[in-house]
């Protein structure tokens, strides 16, 4: 039987990307479960604002039963899908980052994601990354690894990430970005960031994404 794979941690510490080709190396099913909760936080700010352009949070509770989420493959890449239609750029926005813990702290959201995680984890052969897998979605899994990093190196890779994607922003802004969504990921009082007592912790800083890689596969026996 293929293995199951937490990987928790703090924003930009690679979890995705280092998950996507260890995934490929195993033979595993890659789960990015931050994209679900940005999809739903881009689902609410087209469709849940109120007069004053806030997110209205009952009213986005009583459209989650509007919102398919699906990850399909194109041209060799995962996209996520809302509603059948690719949105793997926008969830990427400076406004979905901005709002995304906040939408992410609600339990209604949690609980509306935990079947789409769980489902896709009861066949086995996946990897999966987020702030709660090892604590709550998957407490069983076969393998626990919890990423650090210092926020000097997780705000550079941010910056250069979203340049890739043509999304300049200024380096401050992202910084702020990844300080309050830490802060706020970790004193929710729902299904918090943390790690769990039996993940292996590594602190990524001085790690390139291969040797990250070549590290966590290092504990996986076949
Ligand atoms: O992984 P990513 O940075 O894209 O996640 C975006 C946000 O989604 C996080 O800051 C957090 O608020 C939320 N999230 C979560 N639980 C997860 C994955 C992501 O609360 N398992």
């Amino acid at each position: 039987r293929k293995p199951v794979i937490a990987i928790d941690g703090y924003s930009s510490t690679g979890k995705s990307s280092i998950s996507k080709v260890i995934a490929e190396r195993l033979g595993l099913v890659h789960m990015d479960t931050g994209a679900l909760y940005r999809g739903i936080t881009y689902f609410a700010l087209q469709n849940c604002l109120n007069e004053s352009g806030e997110i209205d949070l009952p009213l986005l509770f009583s459209k989650l039963n509007e919102v398919h989420l699906e990850f399909s493959e194109l041209e060799n890449e995962l996209v996520l899908l809302l509603n059948g239609k690719d949105v793997s750029k926008e969830i990427r926005s400076n406004e979905v980052s901005s709002q995304v813990s906040l939408i992410a702290c609600q339990k209604e959201v949690r609980d509306f994601l935990m079947e789409t995680q769980r489902s896709i984890a009861a066949k086995g052969g996946v990897i999966m990354d987020g702030r709660d897998i090892g604590t709550v979605v998957l407490p069983n899994a076969d393998y626990k690894f919890f990423l650090t990093a210092s926020i000097e190196e997780r705000t550079k890779r941010r910056f250069l990430e979203l340049q890739g994607l043509g999304m300049p922003s200024e380096e401050h802004e992202v910084r702020h970005n990844l300080i309050t969504r830490d802060k706020i990921d970790s004193e929710r009082s729902v299904a918090p960031l943390k790690q769990a007592d039996d993940a292996i912790l590594i602190d990524n800083s001085d790690l390139t994404k291969l040797e990250t890689i070549d590290l966590i596969l290092s504990f996986i026996k076949d």
